[in-house]
């Protein structure tokens, strides 16, 4: 029996206001990169994207809004996503990713029928402060403490070539084993010029070799996922990132950056010989 590879779809519901200072992060309003924004997609938009993503074979679909946490407002529109996606396309295993979420409203997402949450560590305790200076590290640590008393999948991960040491890398993974996450996205920094960061300077080894060491190091995960920067790392060796432990990438666009043609990556999988996931095992 073949490999099941889970392919997931991400929806920027909201997208560039965020007032935050992530230094990865074209999403902040302080940088002034030149990506759209906008408060809210119009969900005719949104459920075009749930119904591409579904028929092209993802199972998660993440509803992602780039604001440094929710609110009332953004509750309310996220639910009333969910609820909408969930007419059209109830095979989608429905995602949010709103930031720093209490106890409470996690709960009142998993009435709406959001079955996972993703909230990224995005880099080690240590570093953090050198990446953001809004808010702690330790909110985002909460807010997955949160996740998984609501009895809500934990999704969490991080990016990788913002500039932390090998130790960072190493202390993200400890941390993120911790929690005992579902699934570790893990993305590699995508430059964009108007941010300040220098451009990631990782090698496509050295980069499988981490994801090599996030599956060593998180090893009941059930899902080690390369998500965003997956076609500039590793261009024509993303091949070789399945075996070197992933199980799971993000197909379609990314959150400011545009993804290859999801038929590719569809095409890129039957060739290696496997089936994409037809459930959460
Ligand atoms: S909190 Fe999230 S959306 Fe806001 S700047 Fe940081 S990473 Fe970007």
């Amino acid at each position: 029996m073949s490999e099941k590879i889970f392919l997931c779809s991400i929806c920027n519901i909201n997208s560039g206001t965020c007032n935050e200072d992530c230094k990865f992060c074209s999403q902040s309003v302080r940088y002034k990169a030149d990506i759209i924004r906008y408060k809210k997609k119009p969900i005719d938009a949104i459920l075009k994207e749930a119904i591409t993503a579904r028929d092209n074979g993802a199972l998660g679909f993440c509803l992602v809004t780039a604001d440094k946490g929710l609110n009332d407002k953004t509750l309310e529109f996220v639910c009333s996503v969910a609820h909408a996606v969930q007419e059209v396309a109830p095979e989608l295993r429905l995602i949010a990713c709103n930031g720093t979420a209490t106890l409470e409203q996690l709960l009142v997402l998993k009435e709406a029928g959001i079955k996972a949450y993703n909230h990224n560590l995005e880099t080690s305790k240590e570093f953090y402060a050198e990446i953001c200076t809004t808010h702690p590290w330790s909110e985002r640590y909460e807010t997955c403490e949160n996740v998984n008393k609501a009895g809500i999948v934990l999704i969490s991960g991080g990016i990788f070539g913002l500039g932390e040491t090998q130790e960072d890398r190493i202390s993200m993974l400890q941390s993120l084993h911790s929690l005992n996450p579902t699934s570790v996205p893990i993305n590699f920094y995508h430059h964009n010029e108007a941010l300040e960061l220098q451009p990631n300077s990782l090698s496509v080894d050295e980069a499988l070799q981490l994801i090599k060491l996030t599956r060593e190091m998180i090893p009941h995960a059930e899902r080690i996922m390369v998500a965003g920067g997956r076609e500039l790392m590793f261009g024509t060796r993303q091949t070789e990132i399945f075996a070197h432990g992933a199980n799971s990438i993000v197909i379609g666009n990314y959150l400011t950056t545009n993804g290859r043609e999801m038929s590719k990556d569809l095409e890129m999988l039957s060739n290696l010989g496997f089936e994409v996931a037809k459930k959460v095992q």
